[in-house]
């Protein structure tokens, strides 16, 4: 049967599926600008609220009158600068890891270790909500996947101790994407260790978040070891673009020699990492920005209390209220607009169906008044709810 993709887009719009891109007119921040409207938003990962830092913006400018504008070719053919060289370095020593790597995205760092580390034969154990760039990681590794249910360290350590694969490796968010709840990391890494498994640990909404200086999940869980290797975004608390991954220096070296979504594309553009360099140190020294994020989850969690729709236990920047139904979170979201109040409703597949939900996430660049504003957004949107007559 021929597959028509009018009717396949139809049936997204029928299902409630399908997704529209915004256009943002003015920068990432707490306010922005999309179609001549000004919003009060709650939908990015720049928890630190450094994207629009004008000391960043500074450091690239810098940068590109040194170093220009592209890197011209990939990290092995002549692509790899002195800053990709220097915040390689910086990040594997903020870390507390022997060796980090460069990659251009979360995305492609998940695609390409995972296969890395893992190939036919052996067998990678997934967390039931990992993300989907973990997912098609280990689908391309083609090793044997066993997915335990979400955070459950009973059914992993049976499944660690019953497999006779060659290697195993075990991938966790750390701060879950579109949960925020954290993964028992201590009791991963325990278990690895035990079982003479790899952990690979996805920090992207952990670092720069958690942790002493926001050094993230390893010094938050107190977590070593050469069989952890870690991952860290780079677009999302750090308020640029690209990941990395930090571990042992034979991981690291290995990852040179194999991961092919470090090895066949372009490195990223220099003054990216001159950005990072700066929001490394940024993020390392400005404490307050933390401690103010902290507050601000607080003042939310309280505000969402008695709301007809259900949050999770999520001490995070990451606060999802759980609504059902695609439609219903999506209606729920139309109403906040109207109030000049712009939280995404994310719906399957990126979340489980009948999981609909807004994923509400905080930035240090918000105010408490931001928050309240929500708040009382949610609040009246409730209570128009339930005044309309049921059928
Ligand atoms: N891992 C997790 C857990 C994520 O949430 C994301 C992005 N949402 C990524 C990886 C991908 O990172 P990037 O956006 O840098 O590709």
């Amino acid at each position: 049967m021929k597959f028509q993709l009018t009717d396949a887009l139809a049936e997204l719009q029928v299902k409630g599926l399908r997704r529209a891109r915004k256009t943002l007119t003015s920068a990432q921040g707490p306010q922005v600008e999309v179609d001549g409207r000004r919003y009060l938003a709650f939908c990015s990962n720049d928890y630190l609220g450094l994207a629009n830092d004008p000391r960043i913006g500074e450091a690239v400018c810098r940068s590109v009158n040194l170093y220009g504008v592209g890197a011209g070719a990939s990290h092995l053919i002549s692509g790899h600068g002195l800053l990709h060289q220097q915040l390689e370095q910086a990040l594997a020593s903020f870390v507390g890891c022997e060796r980090a790597l460069l990659f251009s995205s979360g995305y492609m760092a998940n695609i390409g270790v995972i296969p890395a580390l893992a190939r036919r034969g052996d067998a990678v154990f997934s967390d039931a909500l990992n993300h989907a760039s973990i997912i098609d990681g280990v689908r391309l590794s083609r090793a044997d996947l066993e997915i335990y249910p979400h955070g459950g360290m009973v059914h992993l350590e049976r499944a660690l101790a019953q497999s006779s694969a060659p290697r195993k490796l075990v991938v966790s968010e750390t701060v879950f994407s579109m949960d925020g709840d954290l993964a028992p990391v201590e009791q991963l890494a325990r278990l690895c260790a035990r079982h003479d498994a790899s952990l690979l640990l996805d920090d992207a909404h952990g670092f720069g978040v958690l942790g002493a200086g926001g050094r993230g999940a390893l010094s938050h869980f107190g977590v070593h070891g050469n069989n952890i290797i870690y991952l860290g975004t780079l677009g999302k608390a750090a308020g640029g673009s690209g990941a990395f991954i930090a571990g042992s220096d034979d991981v690291v070296e290995w990852l040179i020699q194999t991961a092919r979504s470090y090895i066949f594309t372009t490195a990223s553009p220099p003054m990216v990492a001159a950005g990072l360099l700066k929001s490394l140190e940024l993020m390392e020294s400005e404490e307050h920005r933390r401690q103010h994020l902290r507050a601000l989850i607080t003042a939310l969690r309280d505000g969402l209390q008695s709301l007809p729709w259900t949050t999770l236990p999520s001490q995070t920047a990451i606060q999802p209220l759980i609504v059902g139904e695609n439609q219903a979170a999506m209606a729920l979201m139309e109403s906040l607009q109207a109030h000049g109040i712009w939280v995404p409703a994310i719906r399957p597949p990126t979340v489980p169906p009948g999981t609909a939900r807004l994923r509400i996430s905080l930035s240090a660049a918000h105010s408490l008044e931001d928050v309240e504003r929500l708040a009382a957004a949610l609040h009246a949107a409730a209570r128009a709810s339930m005044a309309v007559p049921h059928e």
